[in-house]
């Protein structure tokens, strides 16, 4: 019955309402159209900056390994960067490069240091003077040329004393360094005394000197380079007068691990820069 009613209408209504379809039908496929489009477009720029992101990344890596390259290579040997000429290894087994160079800066009493760490020397005393501590350096950059004078000094000290040559040449090893084995001429070392104690001996341990020195040293970026149970790694006597800068960061390290030079560089697994 319905079917029939519809086939009786049809006829006079189908031209508008087919066309009102076609026009529905075709704004329908516009509207399609343009959503395809908006998300083609959308699926372009995300792909456009996804490629773009990739190439900044992939060329800041390459700058940074070029960089990074440069460094090491500027720095000369084993890899190490640049910063790290203040862990320059200078002991018994690893003198000096013969062409070793430093520039100088004059710190208390006509005392050299290497120029990068005279600020942190310098704020070191003035803050253990604040704090009623005098620190007073007896002994700073040492030229090689300097380092065999003492060196002579002292051998002909225990020869006096009736040793061999051999004897003397091995114990004045052990107080003062050999020359070009001497940590002094790095530029980097420094002893230090305070006025009311002023001979290089175990004693200046008891001073408040020592004991500001202890405590505060590394917030300098110094460490105490020959402690007392350190001496067979070191082969250098307990000195408590010598400090060595370090920087800041290795010197709190070193510091907080307990461990002497010889130590943290092997614990850091870097190379030796000469
Ligand atoms: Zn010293």
């Amino acid at each position: 019955m319905m079917g029939k009613r519809y086939a009786a209408i049809r006829p006079v209504n189908g031209g508008k309402l087919a066309q009102h379809r076609s026009r529905v039908e075709r704004r329908k496929v516009r509207l399609m159209r343009q959503r395809k489009i908006r998300l083609y477009c959308l699926l372009t720029a995300i792909c456009l900056a996804v490629i773009a992101i990739f190439l900044i990344q992939g060329k800041s890596f390459i700058r940074f390994n070029e960089l990074d390259k440069k460094i090491i290579e500027e720095s000369g040997d084993k890899g190490m960067l640049d910063d790290e000429w203040q862990l320059r290894l200078v002991n018994s087994n690893n003198p000096l490069d013969k062409d070793f160079t430093v520039k100088l800066k004059t710190v208390q009493y006509n005392h050299k240091v290497d120029e990068r760490i005279a600020d942190y020397l310098t704020n070191m005393i003035e803050d253990a003077k604040n704090d009623g501590v005098s620190l007073l350096i007896c002994s700073s950059y040492r030229s090689v040329a300097r380092q065999q004078e003492l060196f002579n000094e002292e051998v002909n000290k225990y020869v006096s004393a009736g040793k061999s040559e051999d004897e003397a040449l091995a114990e004045a090893a052990y107080g003062v360094a050999v020359p070009g084995y001497s940590e002094h001429s790095t530029g980097l070392a420094i002893d230090i005394v305070t006025p009311e104690y002023q001979v290089l001996d175990s004693g200046f341990e008891n001073t408040d000197a020592f004991k500001w020195l202890d405590k505060n040293a590394h917030k300098y970026g110094f460490v105490l380079r020959y402690p007392k149970d350190k001496t067979d790694i070191t082969r250098i006597k307990y000195e408590p007068w010598h400090y060595r800068f370090v920087g800041l960061e290795h010197a709190r390290e070193m510091k907080d691990a307990g461990v002497c030079l010889e130590e943290y560089l092997s614990l850091k697994k870097v190379g030796v820069h000469k």
